[in-house]
């Protein structure tokens, strides 16, 4: 659909204003293509954002219905929209906030099948998704296809912007080469989610997918920037690319989408330790492991603990003695438990871990802050 000439300049005037966008912007807003993939927590904001803004064609893909539970931070839907399809419900908002933009709704999942396709047809993605196979589908397809991915994710008052995919920068799996089994990473339906993080974070991934289109400012790309909603503080973490990464790596052997890493299914039971029972083991003779990933490491470091990140411990799992006893830590303390499990199924016989992580280690003391 083709509005050239029609741009109404009263509905973009707070834009037209601004010298950076003006009328030229307005006019990249209107020819360009944005996917976002879940109209969840994050694609609420982002569509609504984004349609406002006059990005001309929005393809929106969820293939979920509308539930009770959402309405807390899905701010698209009404109570009277529970059981109707998110694309579709979401669909007829947007075209109400702007009837001068064209909305493609697919109440469908993103899939191998239709991921390289729905993402060549547009300028930017938007990945709003919840679980890890599809943040690597996205991030593939983006990578193949030399699409730009603002990937955002939301878990209790902890929040993640990046761009993956084109750009030069690094990819989704360069920084999670491998994903947790999803059993062991609670989503915010298990582990919950503040409403309005969701608000936040999907409001940054639409300001990023604007300036993106607009060609302005400096885009998060080889940048993390990590939102602590409960101290409300922003942090952003340099991410680089890796040279071993399968996908963008100097000798890559991912050359389509469908590629999603697997995790062994079997899980030994580690017992858990509250902070008493962690400054007891310490006392005899265990050593904390730290398994964050090197960026969330930057954030706050564990002063004699032992560091292997969870995506590479199994590689690197004979610079520790079974002989020895750990308790492992992660953050919030989820990778952690499944980081456990690893070393128990591989013989390590005293193996404990740090229930609720190094955040709750580093509420109790003042002298370790954790962002
Ligand atoms: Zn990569």
């Amino acid at each position: 659909m083709s509005l050239a000439g029609r741009l109404d300049p009263r509905r973009y005037s707070r834009h037209l204003l601004i010298p950076e966008v003006g009328l030229a912007g307005q006019e990249k807003l209107e020819h360009a293509r944005v996917l976002v993939i879940g109209a969840g927590g994050l694609g609420s904001p982002a569509l609504a954002y984004l349609a406002a803004a006059g990005v001309g064609r929005i393809v929106v893909i969820d293939d979920d219905a509308v539930d009770v539970t959402n309405l807390q931070r899905q701010i698209l839907y009404d109570t009277a929209d529970v059981g109707a399809l998110k694309a579709h419900r979401a669909a007829e908002r947007l075209r109400a906030l702007n009837p001068q933009i064209a909305i493609d709704a697919l109440a469908k999942r993103f899939d191998a099948a239709n991921a390289r396709e729905l993402v060549r047809l547009v300028d930017v993605v938007v990945d709003g998704s919840d679980t890890f196979s599809t943040r690597y589908l996205v991030n593939d397809a983006c990578y193949l296809e030399d699409k730009p991915d603002v990937h955002g994710s939301i878990f209790r008052f902890d929040g993640q912007v990046s761009i993956y995919g084109a750009g030069g920068g690094p990819c989704y799996r360069c920084l999670y080469p491998e994903p947790p089994p999803e059993e062991l990473v609670p989503s915010c339906s298990e582990g919950g989610v503040l409403g309005v993080l969701a608000g936040i974070v999907g409001s940054l991934q639409a300001a990023e997918a604007i300036k993106l289109i607009l060609g302005i400012g400096a885009p998060l790309t080889g940048r993390l920037l990590l939102v602590d909603a409960l101290d409300m503080r922003f942090r952003e973490v340099r991410i680089a690319r890796d040279p071993a990464c399968p996908l963008c790596g100097e000798a890559p052997t991912i050359f389509d989408v469908g590629s999603v890493p697997e995790r062994a299914a079997p899980r030994a039971t580690v017992p858990e330790l509250d902070l008493d029972g962690l400054d007891a083991a310490l006392e005899g003779g265990a050593r904390l492991l730290d398994v964050r990933e090197p960026h969330e490491r930057a954030l706050g470091d564990v002063p004699g603990a032992v560091a292997i990140p969870a995506t590479v411990l199994e590689a690197r799992m004979h610079e520790l003695d079974s002989a020895k006893t750990y308790v492992v830590a992660c953050r919030v303390g989820t990778k952690s438990r499944w980081a456990a499990e690893r070393l128990k199924e591989a013989g390590f016989g005293r193996v404990y871990h740090l229930r609720d992580g190094l955040l709750a280690l580093a509420a109790r003391d003042a002298a370790f802050d954790l962002f």
